[in-house]
Order: C-alpha cells, then sequence, then structure tokens
C-alpha cells in the first residue's frame, strides 16, 4: 500500500472549521483504502503562527511543507492581526509557501453542481454540467516585472508604471501544465492572451504553439484573445475545458467562470510547482479561493465544500486517484441533491445547516455510493 504524505494548515478563522471537515473525509479514505492510504501532519500558518511563534510560518512548519507530497491549506488573516508588522502578517506565510515551492501554476476549476444551476446568475442551461479549468500562470507577468513605480515628472504630474514580463521558459512550464491537464480531462485547450496589441501575447502565442507541437499534438489546441475568452465565458462557457492564461487575465479570467457557478464558498484551488527529478510529482498546495470569513468564523456556518473539492484535487492531480476524485464529486452532488444547503447557499425549500452537518452528510454520501 502507498503512503501518501499531508500537511494541513488551517491557518485562522474558517478555516480550522473547514479543514476538520476535510480531515473526516481523509479519514474515511484511509478506512476504505486498497492502493493508498494518508499521513497527515498539521501545523500553524497566518495568525495563529504569528500568536505562537511572532512570524507567519515557520522554518519548520516550512520544512515539513517542503518534503509533503501536498498541502493542504485552509486559510490566514482576520481583524485581530491587522495591526501587526507587514513581514509577518498572516498572508506573509501563504507567500512564502507559494515562493519556497515554486508554486508558478495556479488552477481554478469552475464547476456547477445540477443541484445549484438555478443559482447560477445564468441560465440553467449555459451552465449545467459546466466543468472548466483555469490554468493561471502565477509568479510571473505584470504584477512581478521591473519597472514597477509611480514616478513624479517635471511638471509635477506623476506617472505609474507596470510591466508585463514573460520569458520562453515560463510560458512553456505554465503550458505543459495545461496539457497535462487537459489529458486527464476532455483533451482540449485554449491559450488566452492579446497578440493583436502586446509583445508578450507574441510570444505567448508563439511558444505555446510550439509547446504544443513538441509535447502534446494529442491535444486540441485553440488560441482565443483575452478580452474574447471573457465574452465567450458568459456566452457558452461549455465550450471550454482547460484554459491557459497569464497572471493578468487569469487573475480576471478565474473569478469570472468561478462566479458563473455560485458562492465563494464552493470554490476550489490548487497551486503547482515543477516536477520533483525523481519522482516527477509536482510540488502542489491546495486551497479554497476563499479567505478566512472572520464574520462566521467559529459559529458553525462555514460552507466546507470548497476546502473539502481542494482534497478532491489533491486526489486527482497529485495522487492519481482519478477514481476516488470523482466519487467525492458525486458525494459533494448527493448531499446537495438532497437539499442540504449551508447558509452562503441556502435557497428556498431547502435545509439549512452547519458546516459540521454538510462534513457528516459528505462522508455519509462517500459511504452510500462506494456501496
Ligand atoms: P472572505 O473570503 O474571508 O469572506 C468574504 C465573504 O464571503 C464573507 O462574508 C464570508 O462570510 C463569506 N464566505 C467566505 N467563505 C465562506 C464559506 N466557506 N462559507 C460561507 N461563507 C463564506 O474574504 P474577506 O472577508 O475579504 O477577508 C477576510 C480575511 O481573509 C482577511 O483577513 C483577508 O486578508 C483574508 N483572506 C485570506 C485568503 C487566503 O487565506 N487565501 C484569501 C482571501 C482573503
Amino acid at each position: 500500500m502507498t503512503t501518501h504524505r499531508l500537511l494541513l494548515l488551517p491557518g485562522d478563522g474558517i478555516g480550522v472549521e473547514t479543514i476538520a471537515e476535510v480531515e473526516r473525509v481523509i479519514a474515511y479514505f484511509n478506512e476504505t483504502a486498497k492502493s493508498a492510504r494518508f499521513e497527515t501532519e498539521t501545523d500553524l500558518v497566518g495568525g495563529a503562527a504569528y500568536d505562537r511563534h511572532g512570524v507567519a510560518i515557520t522554518d519548520e512548519a516550512m520544512a515539513k511543507a517542503l518534503k509533503a507530497a501536498a498541502v493542504i491549506f485552509g486559510a490566514v488573516g482576520g481583524p485581530k492581526w491587522d495591526g501587526v508588522p507587514y513581514a509577518v502578517r498572516p498572508e506573509a506565510g501563504l507567500l512564502r509557501l507559494r515562493k519556497d515551492l515554486g508554486l508558478f501554476g495556479n488552477l481554478r476549476p469552475a464547476i456547477c453542481y445540477p443541484a445549484l444551476a438555478d443559482a447560477s446568475s445564468l441560465k440553467r442551461e449555459l451552465v449545467e454540467g459546466l466543468d472548466i479549468m483555469i490554468v493561471r500562470e502565477l509568479t510571473g507577468g505584470v504584477y512581478f516585472g521591473e519597472p514597477k513605480e509611480i514616478v513624479t515628472l517635471e511638471d509635477g504630474q506623476k506617472r505609474a508604471i507596470d510591466t508585463q514580463v514573460y520569458t520562453t521558459h515560463e510560458i512553456e512550464r505554465i503550458a505543459r501544465v495545461a496539457f497535462d491537464l487537459a489529458r486527464k480531462r476532455s483533451n482540449k485547450v485554449h491559450s488566452a492572451e492579446k497578440r493583436n496589441v502586446m509583445h508578450t501575447g507574441v510570444l505567448w502565442n508563439e511558444v505555446v504553439t510550439a509547446t504544443h507541437k513538441a509535447y502534446a499534438p494529442d491535444v486540441e489546441l485553440n488560441h482565443i484573445l483575452a478580452d474574447n475568452c471573457a465574452m465567450q465565458l458568459v456566452r457558452k462557457p461549455k465550450q471550454f475545458d482547460v484554459i491557459v492564461t497569464d497572471n493578468l487575465f487569469g487573475d480576471v479570467l478565474s473569478d469570472e467562470a468561478a462566479m458563473t457557478t455560485g458562492s465563494l464558498g464552493m470554490l476550489p484551488s490548487a497551486s503547482l510547482g515543477a516536477p520533483d527529478p525523481h519522482t516527477g510529482n509536482r510540488k502542489a498546495l491546495y486551497e479554497p479561493v476563499h479567505g478566512s470569513a472572520p464574520d462566521i468564523a467559529g459559529k458553525d456556518l462555514a460552507n466546507p465544500i470548497a476546502t473539502i473539492a481542494s482534497f478532491g484535487m489533491a486526489l486527482r492531480y497529485s495522487f492519481d486517484m482519478g477514481k476516488e476524485a470523482d466519487l467525492l464529486d458525486q458525494a459533494i452532488a448527493a448531499a446537495l441533491g438532497a437539499g442540504l444547503r449551508t447558509a452562503d447557499i441556502m435557497q428556498p425549500g431547502m435545509r439549512q445547516v452547519g458546516c459540521s452537518e454538510m462534513g457528516s452528510a459528505i462522508v455519509k454520501e462517500l459511504g452510500a455510493l462506494a456501496g
């Protein structure tokens, strides 16, 4: 039996509550395991780490993250730490994890569970059964390029500059992530850029085309201008499977795609790094898109589905456990199909439950589906 080592970092606020539900899902998979089980360690991050150690993540916790096969992260932050020094603010823990693990690829799925199709701002027929994946380059582009400054001109006006920079290597490695993912899904990639007005768009297009030819000729590749992509996402989102794009366009397009399908409490994500030269496994961190939600923390009101579905992504993309990931998706769909809703996705005629009851229902459905 294979053992996968997970580091759990619940963090602050509702992160603690939603990771507790993930632990119950992990316990279910361990109890019923046939070929792979999970060994978990837990550590502090964010405000919780600052309160205990004076830093947002300790070197020891970082060392555990580097050794783990995957990190499952809750959320960090809250008003309690608003006044702490910038270098040790809760978010610094997440930024250090991203940097030290070299996480350059951010995966944001937009999945529409049938039971929630009517809650979308789009028509049911446009979103029912939707399952797309936005692959966003995370460590390059205009958020990091230099110069990045605001200067005062001689006439007293100010001029702000951000610089969009991409190299062949940065584009090629994110393209490979997209092609690898597409092979585990519907085998189709759209690459979105603005080659009509940006040099980085021209290079992006050339490198994705060359990577496709050399690395993934079996995958269907389409090029699309990023503005058209934004429009098509609300016009006919089911035409997409995997969309790969740069840091800035990815930031916008992933929020747009995700919100066509529901609440913040439903949205998982993954961040991937380079493949390990020995094992071929990529460094990986899985986390819900939402934050620590201080307004509802500690009240058993949080929706645990985003965090549980993030673990589902770990099953699929770090551990090649696609069958178990499908089972977990079906269990979430079944709990929603049975009419259970946390407060954030409550609809008339449904039954409102808390975080822990939603977690229990999903574990129960896992058992029922597995027979
Ligand atoms: P948030 O995502 O924490 O909450 C926004 C709203 O959505 C709140 O009303 C909250 O109650 C609701 N919400 C979020 N997740 C939910 C869930 N699972 N179930 C039910 N309702 C949910 O964003 P915010 O309020 O802007 O930020 C709160 C804190 O979280 C801040 O300190 C912020 O810096 C931090 N934050 C952390 C991360 C992260 O850890 N990756 C991401 C975003 C924000």
